[in-house]
């Protein structure tokens, strides 16, 4: 018998612990036994000169939830070097359910074929419809009713990378209230939801999330909120809000004003004060709206700003961390036409009918209209109803005129010698295969680099899991997968540590593995030392780049030729190998 299963030789080793040198780690029944000299023979030999052995990624904040069970490999996850995701976030986690479910964004094609919208589709659907949609799709019924069925399922199955879960508050509110969830909830029906937090605590989850900004949670009283975390702190769970950014995300009309996202920290802040439970705020983002708009220099004093009540909390002695998206470029429609034309596209069902139809002033004054009206849900970024600067934050990816393309809309108006409404119209009509997405690209990566500095600031991808096939949505407005779903970590060390000189490498090892792994107290995760377990990636840093379009990228990244997971080799040579050997890191684990 071999002295190792796996042996990685002469791999730049950077150990999550300030080591970083040039050595061997040596892999046997899914732990590191040795790391540095390592002598003795291994089934299985990696030589690894001119590659970085890393901690694997640890994703703080995944949407994997019910990703596990469609895409068992974890594809997107495994190969850009992710070896454990938490997921049940911002409120929605795969289980409990009873009769209501909130309806999976890869089922929305099936759904809203069957149930068309013009503005707002419905959310929440009965578990009875949902399953003859998720039955033609994947061959079978969603049939589990706890976190705890639902973990059964996943071991039977096997899964690719480690799980950490979650409850979410979504979820268990949709169990106790059902259709009837946009009122407070009476004291009966909280008492039902701690109940059900008890019991996934019970059945092993390791905290409880909510989506502050969305349905069902926005509606929830603070007594409630609190309530709830409360029952954390016999099992020393963790709170992990998505917090209130901009409260309901709905009528946002022209001149309206929502509260200082400040002020949503400092709620999810109180509420762990007040439960003395451990508290993760969910991707930081900054803590106000900015008009004028964010530069360089507002942005790092915002992110300075934004972390002071955080500081001030972690010094009055609370445990907090946080964890930070950590690319700019967010919107999952990519077409130019998907940003301010969605409930259009829906209505005309095409770009091309869409095009014809801009062609008309009166058409193009009614869509305005109604952007004006908040009928639809719209970033505030390029929302022109609380952002008068919404044309400067929109990017022309591509466009057939090569003068549009890579400039803001704002950029293209002035070339273009129209308002920035008709500039989007007529640039649409030129090219309706133009691509495009929003974010503020001035200031956010200062303000970025400012969460990035703070000791405690960690990388969260904020996606799903899932594969690289049949990504694109058939319907429009054409979604797909948020590009960070494929390369967020890849980008992240590309841009912070080879490109810009930001971080060390053993900075960013703390950023992606080991601080999110404390965080959610995994055993043994998150450093290669020994006796820890073997999730390992090996990275070609000079090749490390994302395949196809940086913005809209739905392909596996280059670079990470090697992932190993609980010590299997999952992605070889930078192929998936199909081996699931992920397990499930329940309280217990
Ligand atoms: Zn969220």
């Amino acid at each position: 018998m071999s002295d190792f299963d796996v042996k990685i030789s002469n791999a730049r080793i950077v150990d999550g612990k300030n080591k970083e040198y040039i050595g061997s780690i040596g892999v046997k029944d899914g732990r590191i036994i040795e790391t540095g000299k390592v002598t003795g023979d291994a089934e299985r030999e990696i030589d690894a000169s001119g590659l970085y052995a890393l901690p694997g990624f640890v994703d703080p904040h995944s949407h994997g939830d019910w990703g596990f069970a469609w895409y068992p490999n974890c594809e997107s996850a495994v190969m850009q070097g992710c070896t454990t995701v938490v997921a049940g976030q911002c409120g929605l986690s795969p289980a409990p359910l009873r009769e209501y479910v909130q309806a999976p964004g890869v089922l929305w094609d099936e759904v809203y074929e069957k149930e068309p919208y013009l503005y707002h589709g419905k959310s929440l659907h009965k578990l009875i419809d949902i399953n003859e949609l998720h039955e033609a799709k994947f061959g079978w019924k969603i049939e589990y009713k706890t976190m705890g069925d639902y973990f059964e399922l996943l071991r039977k199955q096997g899964i690719g990378i480690n799980f950490v879960p979650l409850v979410g508050h979504g979820t268990i509110k949709y169990c106790v209230m059902g259709e009837d969830y946009k009122r407070e909830a009476k004291p009966e029906e909280v008492s039902e939801m701690k109940a059900l937090i008890h019991q996934a605590m019970v059945e092993g989850c390791r905290g409880f999330s909510i989506g502050l900004d969305y349905d069902p949670d926005v509606f929830a009283s603070k007594e409630e909120i609190d309530e709830c975390v409360a029952v954390l702190k016999e099992y020393d769970g963790i709170y992990v809000p998505h917090w209130r950014r901009t409260g309901r995300r709905r009528n946002i009309k022209m001149g309206s004003y929502s509260a200082e996202p400040i002020e949503g920290i400092k709620e999810v802040i109180e509420t762990a004060r007040k439960t003395g439970v451990r508290l993760n705020i969910a991707h930081l983002a900054p803590g106000w709206h900015t008009v004028p708009p964010m530069t360089p220099m507002i942005g790092e004093a915002i992110g300075k700003a934004t972390l002071k009540p955080i500081d001030d909390a972690i010094e009055e002695g609370l445990d907090i961390n946080f964890d930070v998206i950590p690319w700019e470029c967010w919107e999952p429609f990519p077409y130019l036409c998907s940003l301010h034309f969605t409930q259009w596209l829906r209505l005309l069902g095409s770009r091309e009918k869409l095009v014809e139809w801009l062609k008309i002033d009166e058409f193009r004054q009614k869509a305005w209209d109604e952007i004006e009206e908040g009928k639809l849900f719209q970033r505030l970024v390029i929302n022109p109803c609380v952002n008068p600067h919404w044309a400067e934050n929109f990017k022309i990816v591509t466009h057939k005129n090569p003068e549009y393309a890579g400039k803001t809309l704002a950029e293209a108006a002035k070339i273009h010698g129209k308002d920035a409404w008709n500039t989007l119209c007529d640039l649409i009509v030129l090219d309706p295969d133009s691509m495009g997405a929003h974010t503020d690209y001035r200031g956010i990566e200062a303000q970025m680099k400012e969460f990035f500095k703070h000791r405690l600031g960690t990388a969260g991808l904020d996606v799903g899991i899932r594969d690289d096939k049949d990504v694109m949505n058939r319907n429009p407005p054409y979604a797909t997968p948020l590009p960070d779903t494929f390369s967020g970590y890849p980008k992240f060390f590309m841009r912070y540590v080879r490109d810009r000189d930001f971080l060390t490498m053993e900075e960013a090892v703390q950023k992606t593995s080991t601080i999110p792994a404390k965080t959610y107290k995994l055993k043994d995760r998150g450093t290669l030392l020994p006796g820890g377990y073997a999730d390992i990636v090996l990275m070609d840093l000079e090749k490390l780049d994302h395949t196809g379009h940086p913005e809209l990228t739905t392909t596996y990244p280059k670079g990470i030729p090697y992932v190993l997971v609980n010590g299997k080799v999952v992605v070889d040579a930078g192929v998936h190998t199909g081996t699931r050997p992920g397990v499930i890191l329940t309280r217990e684990a």
